[in-house]
């Protein structure tokens, strides 16, 4: 299958910024807000944001049951910090309606308040192709506990940022505030 059209779950986050990285790669891209949008793309990001907000929204528009059958479907999906903390199995503390589609416990807020927002580039042990990314953290949550399905891509000061599992890419940071379209473009490959 190729990806020709990627959704953008566009309840809550930067979704705009999203579109302006997938459109520069020559995709379509449509908002998902119902059914029907999700069964009519490709593959899907779920953006940063707040996941307690976009989780809301998950249940008010009744998408979690249609999100977690595409996904466990195969249809490849990133989450970036917001993101990632949803399609996490597990969430330690501040609870919140994840989709559990990767093997992890997310931390919400894990960088704490005193250093909420900072840039930094991935340590030297990165996936090959992922050399050198700089990684742009904002209340960036940790995922821990990964299960034996889960690749490490990349991490940050020893601390994973990039994992892999299956179909499913999560990313603690946002490739999308960054001219670097690795993680885009690696979403783009699974298809
Ligand atoms: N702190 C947010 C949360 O826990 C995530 C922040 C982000 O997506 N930039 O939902």
């Amino acid at each position: 299958m190729t990806i020709e059209r990627v959704g953008i779950l566009a309840i809550q986050g930067d979704v705009a910024a999203h579109r302006r990285m997938l459109e520069g790669l020559g995709v379509q891209v449509l908002d998902v807000l119902c059914e029907q949008d999700l069964n009519a793309v490709d593959a899907l990001v779920i953006p940063g944001g707040e996941s307690t907000t976009i989780a809301k929204g998950i249940a008010r528009l009744k998408l979690h049951e249609a999100l977690r059958r595409r996904i466990s479907d195969g249809m490849p999906v990133l989450g970036t910090c917001a993101g990632a903390i949803l399609l996490a199995s597990r969430v330690e503390n501040h609870p919140v309606a994840v989709l559990g589609a990767m093997d992890v416990t997310a931390v919400r807020n894990a960088y704490g308040t005193q250093v909420d927002s900072f840039a930094a580039p991935v340590d030297d042990d990165a996936a090959p192709g992922l050399e050198d990314m700089r990684c742009v953290f904002i209340r960036a949550p940790q995922l821990t506990e990964p299960g034996p399905g889960v690749e490490v891509l990349a991490r940050v000061d020893g601390r994973a940022v990039l994992m892999r599992e299956r179909n499913v890419i999560a990313a603690t940071f946002h490739p999308e505030l960054t001219s670097d379209p690795r993680v885009h473009e690696m979403l783009l490959a699974m298809g």
